[in-house]
């Protein structure tokens, strides 16, 4: 395996539940609620030195159903239930809807390209990890190595996620076990 410096996660489905929400969106800090094993995990990853980021699809703003503002108190609540030892360091997210037209959507790789700019990152030391088919497909894009975690709706099949040839982990606990 590549000795990654960061890793990248999708966040709902892949960190937190998303079946409490409207639509599956988290809509409200307090509907924030992580998922077995995450936290952890983020601990033994960030006391390796590794940076955690998130890049997360939020077309409910788009969509008028949650603010700027919003988005970033489910943050701050998203980082006080990990607890500093594994705070996620930054958020990337696209509020954009699917006619648009901007660089930033699933499974464009808009947002992965601008964590590595800011963070002065190459693609081969990141692993993107989500759990869902365009997450995988924003990594392809971008040319990074990508993992998945199941989905919490179960919103793909065991073959969808084999025909993609990536990694499949049970949970990020098994991620954390056989890759770091
Ligand atoms: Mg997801």
């Amino acid at each position: 395996m590549p000795q990654y410096k960061a890793i990248i996660f999708d966040r709902d489905g892949t960190l937190n539940a998303t079946s409490r929400g409207k639509g599956g969106y988290v809509l409200k800090a307090d509907e924030m609620t992580l998922l077995p094993f995450v936290k952890e995990s983020l601990q033994k990853l960030k006391s390796q030195g590794l940076g955690l980021y998130i890049f997360t699809q939020q077309r409910c703003i788009g969509k008028g159903l949650l603010t700027e503002e919003g988005l970033k108190d489910i943050h701050n609540k998203l980082n006080q239930l990990l607890g500093e030892e594994a705070a996620i360091d930054a958020f990337y997210h696209c509020p954009h809807l699917v006619d648009e037209g901007c660089a930033c959507s699933k499974p464009k790789p808009g947002m992965l390209f601008d964590i590595l700019r800011d963070f002065d990152l190459k693609k081969e030391e990141v692993l993107v990890v989500g759990d869902s088919l365009r997450d995988f497909y924003a990594a392809e894009n971008a040319g990074m190595d990508f993992a998945f975690v199941p989905n919490d709706l179960g919103k793909h099949t065991d073959q969808e996620y084999a025909a993609t040839g990536a990694p499949y982990f049970q949970n990020l606990h098994d991620l954390v076990a056989k890759v770091f």
